[in-house]
């Protein structure tokens, strides 16, 4: 079966928040209205996304009729997420209960890699999406994946009924050996399965890149958004049914809709210019941190290490030590010093971008304490 939808997808990880920390609901339902009005229908969130399935049945289910659009939610079984299989398979009833839409158009094992596979395994919840799918409260099932295509292969190789699959697909982590998206996309394309891609931005990376990649960009076609070149390049692939974007605010999302509304393909000379910016990029060193929080939760320092990496990298890629040494001293005001790691590794279990975080911490230490 081949899905074809709307090419831009509405990511509910990182919603607009409150300054008490809770999500922005009414600035929510603007967002989905806008989005709805667009003509675009593909919504995504996730059990583990705190608050996210609460206010999608705020802002979406109890104001649109349930067949206008499309919901996505997603069971994790890692185990940081869910303890035995009972509590797994709870995840679905507890998130068709928090989101009110009585069934999920699409559903995802959520992030397999290989350090969670045995926990969908031996949960048994693999079996446990096909009998959700029979009894109608899932209408297609998939995963979203973190690991390497060799892996993937093998996962599709035992689980041939899956219909999709969700992959972190960027210009920058095309060819890089930590992410490889060029050859997951293409153990996907050798299944015959349809790609959802996630971080087109890289966690929000491209849409501010090195000054070399904005000229690269800005030089092509200036009226163009940085942004946009991320996540065409992501929606011109040809297996690829939709782009999620994580979208925080109304400008985002209404430049987002400027381009994918009536989504052209990328030509020949706008993939030259994709090209011309992976070169650049590859010759950059950075930490390729996407910001998805997967190893804070479970730090016994409660380190706030996408932070710290995110003003490592404002130092790495920009060479900005002032706003760096800002940030990484917000970030620390209350502790959570880098140095402050006992290198239990808990992070890097869970890290699905398989970043050597202690050693990171270790570098960022030097250079910001
Ligand atoms: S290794 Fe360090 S940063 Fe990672 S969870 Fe342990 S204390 Fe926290
Ligand atoms: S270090 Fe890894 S797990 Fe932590 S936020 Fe970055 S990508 Fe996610």
């Amino acid at each position: 079966m081949k899905f074809v939808l709307p090419k831009l997808g509405f990511g509910l990880m990182r919603l607009p928040r409150l300054e008490d920390g809770t999500i922005d609901v009414e600035q929510t339902k603007v967002m989905v209205d806008h989005f709805l009005d667009a003509g675009l229908k593909y919504f995504d969130t996730a059990y583990v996304y705190e608050g996210s399935e609460e206010a999608t049945k705020k802002a979406l289910v109890e104001r649109y009729p349930r067949e206008s659009y499309y919901l996505t939610s997603k069971l994790n079984a890692g185990d940081w997420a869910a303890k035995d299989a009972e509590s797994a398979k709870k995840e679905l009833e507890i998130s068709l209960e928090r989101t009110g839409a009585g069934y999920f158009d699409f559903y995802l094992l959520h992030a397999l890699s290989k350090n969670n596979i045995d926990n969908y395994d031996k949960y048994g919840i693999w079996d446990f999406v096909k009998e959700a799918k029979a009894k109608g409260l899932v209408k297609h099932y998939g995963f979203s994946f973190h690991d390497q295509p060799e892996v993937l292969d093998e996962i599709l190789t035992n689980h041939p009924d899956v219909e999709f699959v969700q992959l972190q697909i960027n210009y920058a982590d095309w060819d890089n050996p930590a992410v490889n998206s060029r050859k997951c996309y293409e153990v996907c394309v050798k299944h015959g399965k349809q790609v959802v891609v996630m971080e087109p931005i890289k966690g929000g990376t491209l849409a501010n890149p090195p000054k070399q990649i904005r000229d690269i960009f800005e030089e092509a076609d200036p009226n163009a958004s940085v942004a946009s070149w991320a996540v065409r390049f992501a929606a011109s692939l040809e297996n690829v049914m939709v782009v999620l974007s994580g979208m925080s605010n109304i400008a985002q999302m209404d430049d987002n809709i400027s381009y994918m509304k009536d989504f052209k393909p990328f030509n020949e000379d706008e993939k030259a210019v994709i090209e011309k910016a992976q070169e650049v990029l590859r010759s950059i060193e950075q930490i390729p941190c996407t910001g998805c929080h997967y190893c804070t939760g479970g730090c016994p320092m409660q380190i706030r290490i996408p932070d710290i990496f995110t003003a490592m990298n404002q130092k790495l890629i920009f060479d900005n030590m002032e706003g760096a040494s800002r940030r990484y001293a917000n970030v620390t005001k209350d502790g959570g010093l880098a140095s402050s790691c006992i290198h239990c590794l808990q992070c890097e279990d869970a890290c699905p971008q398989h970043i050597e975080i202690t050693s990171w911490l270790e570098k960022a230490a030097e250079v910001f304490e």
